[in-house]
């Protein structure tokens, strides 16, 4: 029975994880899936509250006591650099060890894309490192506040740390038949860690002699995924890069609200996270859109193996946009808990998947 930690966390987090529990709980019922929800109160109120981001033990209860964590989305305005949030959630990322950054971004429908002329569909899987880099906090100022202030932030790359996230990359690409996996650096500039990128991306690749390899300056990859995104497939790429080309993505196909990310240890643990954060632009105005929340229900379920499962919610939230059934963001005129009303009736009345264009055009 998997065990799953709730952490609705600040803003529309709380809002966006209150559908995505619906939508967990109907799903695992209509399908007969033994789960177990914890809520767990973590945010800024809390901190504010009680002075405490999270404990020690509160990290070893979520890694050892839980299979997954379920994130609405940390930050809040009252909260002075958010310290809170980045003591939960990259000490998630850090302490249970998550290094594989999972983000895809799939274009769900042609009328959402910013761009102009997009051939065919789009669907990039991003593999982001996510316990390396830059977000170490390795580094430090020196005579600060003086003309002579020096501040670093080193870039950690460690051979453990590389062949790990692009050999998740290229299994992935292996298993789910995709044919391509591109790295993405700047190895031109940075030959140290670029370098060490470059020898392991291609180590690796020679194990994966059918899946097409190439790697790519970041610079240019940020061009090509205006120009001809549909030529990419699956991306690795390093922490900051990730996270960069990752956010480009998100946007080219569709935006923040839809887009759903994984960050796992195999094997081990997982916390699944919408892209966006908790907007407090639009907290408690039912406005924001919980796509990208239910989306990471989908991409849950294919991690505890039930892949069919992820591809009905997925189905689901496309025939919402189909029909117009969404937020305000997509163009709809839906609040967010309308949206999850919509979405739980079409996962029971639209299957199988193959018809369920069909039967949400006449359902609604
Ligand atoms: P963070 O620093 O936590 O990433 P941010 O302010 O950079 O936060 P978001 O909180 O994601 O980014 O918000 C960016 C913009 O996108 C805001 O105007 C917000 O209203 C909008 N937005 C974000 N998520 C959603 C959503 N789920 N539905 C609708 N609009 C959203």
């Amino acid at each position: 029975m998997p065990r799953i930690a709730l952490i609705p966390g600040d803003g529309i987090g709380l809002e966006v994880v209150r559908e995505a529990r619906r939508v967990l709980e109907h799903v695992a019922s209509s399908e007969g899936f033994d789960i177990e929800l914890t809520d767990w109160d973590l945010g800024a109120d809390r901190f504010l509250r009680d002075g405490i981001t999270i404990t020690d033990e509160e990290f070893r209860s979520l890694d050892e006591d839980h299979d997954a964590v379920l994130l609405g989305a940390l930050g809040d305005p009252r909260v002075p650099g958010n310290q809170h949030a980045k003591d939960i959630l990259l000490g998630m990322r850090f302490k249970l060890d998550l290094y594989v950054n999972f983000r895809p971004c799939v274009l769900l429908s042609p009328a959402l894309t910013p761009l102009k002329d997009v051939k065919g569909p789009l669907r990039l899987d991003i593999f982001r490192e996510n316990t390396e880099g830059e977000y170490t906090g390795i580094g430090g100022v020196f005579k600060d506040g003086t003309p002579d202030e020096i501040a670093l932030e080193e870039n950690i790359a460690t051979r453990k740390g590389v062949e790990r996230i692009i050999r998740a990359a290229f299994d992935y690409a292996d298993t789910r038949g995709r044919g391509r996996v591109t790295l993405v650096d700047k190895s031109n500039v940075m030959r140290h860690v670029g370098g060490l990128w470059r020898r392991v991306f291609s180590e690796v690749g020679q194990e994966y002699p059918d899946i097409e390899q190439d790697a790519m300056y970041v610079d240019a990859m940020a061009m090509d995924l205006v120009r001809r995104p549909e030529r990419y497939e699956v991306i690795v790429a390093s922490n900051l890069f990730g996270d960069i080309v990752s956010d480009l993505a998100a946007e080219v196909t569709g935006g923040l609200g839809l887009a759903p990310s994984a960050n796992i240890h195999p094997g081990r643990n997982a916390l699944f996270e919408p892209v966006h954060g908790s907007a407090p632009d639009i907290a408690g105005t039912g406005r924001a859109n919980p796509i990208g929340a239910i989306r990471c229900v989908g991409l849950l379920f294919d991690h505890f193996g039930y892949r069919d499962v992820a591809e009905r919610i997925e189905s689901a939230v496309i025939a919402s946009i189909e029909v117009g059934s969404t937020t305000p963001d997509l163009g709809g005129q839906l609040s967010t808990q309308e949206v999850g009303d919509w979405l739980l009736r079409h996962f029971d009345t639209a299957l199988p998947r193959t018809t369920n264009q069909e039967a949400s055009d006449r359902n609604d």
